[in-house]
């Protein structure tokens, strides 16, 4: 049996223990509070899924609720369909998105709008 110090108030107890004696810091229970807290209920993976297929359309953006540039991007890419351009940025800037989105997997809290 090891001593670990808790993460929440610094005292030494059991790593068998599964709260602190001191302040009841359980690890289990902050990680899916975080969780629940961050995305709100909302999935990365969900996100990048969207962004990939339906990214032109900003479905990403829209999930996120984003809903400012989500509008944009599919303004862009239904207006814009006759010319180009517009798909094209919609399309560059889905792309990176989902370059985003992958580099921020574990910190959802950058890409999803809290409510
Ligand atoms: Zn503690």
């Amino acid at each position: 049996m090891a001593m670990i110090y808790c993460r929440e108030c610094g005292a030494r107890h059991s790593d068998k223990a599964k709260a602190c004696p001191k302040c009841g810091y359980t690890s289990e229970e902050t990680l899916s509070k975080k969780v629940n807290e961050l995305v709100n209920g909302k999935s990365m993976v969900v996100y990048l899924i969207l962004a990939w297929f339906l990214g032109i359309f900003g479905a990403h953006r829209f999930y996120a609720g984003k809903t400012g540039s989500a509008v944009a991007m599919l303004l862009m890419s239904t207006l814009g369909f006759f010319l180009i351009v517009p798909v094209v940025i919609s399309a560059i800037w889905a792309l990176v998105d989902i370059i985003v989105g992958i580099c921020n997997i574990n910190t959802p809290e950058k890409i999803f709008v809290k409510k």
